[in-house]
């Protein structure tokens, strides 16, 4: 069933990582197979079989071709550096080559203890897989460069966080599992050999026209250069964010991957009423990962990668800080650009005028001061364009803001071209009706792990596999939470 694998990280010296086969579990069960990824792999799916899929992606059969590692990383977490951290509970089987020619990780998540387990179980409890499998394809979706979901297996086994919960594993697809706390890993051992070789294959699988063969660059350049394209893909993923009201909940050094893809869903939630200041996450006290914060955490986090190239971006240590400390610098720029393009699209404008900044946080101060779903809102605006809209009015404890705004706006939408329906048809391409809900996910969860149910999950993937599109019949996907089912905090759960 599984395509060939071709092993490019396990080639790597074996300071790299640990071998390590997953740890069987007693009666894998498939909840879930995202059949079109498979399709996507090179998955050969003719003689598909759910058993032999559950012995597979449970780890209890490795793959023939595989061979499995845990991988070693660092990482600062909330802000404090650990210098060992490495896949405590997940295992990367290998890479295969999708349609497209790309690279892609192939990894189970929740796979047993490894060496870099530190006392913990090396399990994952079913909620935490659901909720994984659902948001990572639902930003996916949403157009939200993400790793992906391919499976989940239960496991037959019981696992113990606050109480008892069914086991699970999740296939966890990714252009690459680097992070920025790889590089972390070997520059707190001094080991520059070991951040080049990193450096070599961050170039090779996600930025590949930084390549020394395709380009004659000084390889101090390329380095540089490679720290460029981190930086302007972390400000792209980010604005992206920011323009769906999600909320990481914990981008520590280990969860921000090179390849500017989202990864890791802990505690993630997307935000309902409109608040910058929104934290979900029960561990963040600080609220280090607010929403607001994204963006600096993101820069914070290049910085600590821009650390680890130093050696590699000139001979003169001073050189080296200053090169790196412009590119953290533009970082600044580059993020205000990208969230204005974002949040342009959001309000239908295709053209640039200088006062677009402004329009787009007056908006946003009217949605504060409403408290108004931050989704809903920005999607009943197309409603809008011409006239009242009693629709999104309602989405406002108080609409004083909103109806000063709405004329500004509507005088600026007077100078874009192309007239007022295709401006309407152009925000809800952009502008998402469903998106996965937190008390939703939370049903979904409670439904999968109490009773074995996993129709709301089914329900749920089918509604976000669509999010842009209006679905008859499923308006109750798209509504905020009632009033008590409100979710205010997430746990990891991990
Ligand atoms: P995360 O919170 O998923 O980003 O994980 C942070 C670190 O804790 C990583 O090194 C994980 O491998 C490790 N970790 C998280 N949960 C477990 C678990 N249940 N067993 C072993 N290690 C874990
Ligand atoms: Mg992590």
């Amino acid at each position: 069933m599984f395509p060939e694998f071709t092993l490019r990280y396990a080639r790597l010296p074996e300071r790299f990582f640990e071998r390590f086969d997953p740890v069987p579990v007693v009666r894998p069960q498939l909840v879930a197979f995202n059949r079109a990824l498979a399709e996507e792999l090179g998955f050969d799916l003719a003689a598909f079989d759910a058993d032999r899929a559950a012995e597979s992606f449970s780890g209890n059969v490795v793959p023939p071709g595989a061979e499995p590692v845990a991988q070693a990383y660092a990482g600062h977490q909330f802000g404090h550096f650990n210098p060992r951290l490495g896949d405590g509970r997940a295992v990367l089987l290998g890479e295969v080559t999708d349609r497209q020619g790309r690279l892609r990780d192939i990894q189970l998540k929740g796979a047993g203890m490894t060496p870099f387990s530190r006392g913990a179980d090396g399990r994952a409890p079913l909620g935490p897989v659901l909720r994984e499998y659902l948001v990572s394809e639902a930003m996916h979706r949403l157009g939200v460069p993400t790793t992906r979901a391919l499976a989940a297996v239960t496991s037959g086994e019981r696992v113990f966080r606050r109480v008892p919960e069914p086991g699970a594993v999740l296939t966890r697809v990714a252009s690459s599992h680097l992070r920025v706390g790889t590089f972390q890993y070997f520059a707190a051992r001094d080991d520059r050999e070991a951040v080049k070789a990193l450096a070599d294959m961050a170039i090779e699988r996600h930025y590949p026209h930084l390549h020394p063969e395709l380009n004659q660059r000084e390889e101090a350049e390329r380095y540089l250069a490679l720290l460029e394209a981190v930086s302007q893909r972390q400000a792209a993923l980010v604005a992206k964010w920011m323009g769906l009201g999600f909320i990481h909940g914990v981008m520590n050094t280990d969860n921000c991957a090179i390849s500017g893809e989202t990864i890791d869903y802990g505690p993630c939630a997307f935000m309902e009423a409109y608040s910058p200041t929104m934290v979900f996450s029960s561990i963040d006290d600080q609220g280090r990962y607010a929403y607001r914060n994204q963006p600096w955490l993101a820069q914070w986090n290049l910085a600590r990668l821009a650390e680890t190239l130093l050696p590699l971006l000139d001979a003169d240590q001073q050189q080296a800080i200053e090169k790196a400390t412009a590119v953290i610098k533009a970082f600044e720029p580059r993020y205000e650009a990208e969230w204005l393009e974002v949040f342009r699209a959001k309000l239908g404008l295709a053209t640039e005028e200088a006062g677009d900044r402004e329009l787009v946080e007056a908006l946003l101060a009217a949605l504060e001061a409403g408290k108004a779903d931050f989704t809903l809102a920005f999607r009943r605006l197309s409603e809008a364009v011409e006239e009242e809209a009693p629709a999104l009015r309602e989405l406002f404890v108080s609409d004083e803001a909103l109806q000063a705004w709405l004329p500004r706006w509507r005088e600026r939408l007077a100078r874009e071209g192309g007239g007022l329906e295709a401006i309407a048809t152009r925000m809800n391409a952009v502008n998402p009706l469903y998106i996965p809900r937190n008390h939703q996910v939370e049903r979904m969860i409670a439904a999968a792990s109490e009773h074995d149910d996993f129709a709301p999950f089914e329900a749920l993937a089918e509604v976000l596999a669509e999010p842009f599109t209006e679905q008859p019949g499923r308006e109750a996907y798209a509504q905020p939470a009632p009033p008590t089912e409100k979710v205010f905090r997430t746990f990891c759960g991990t």
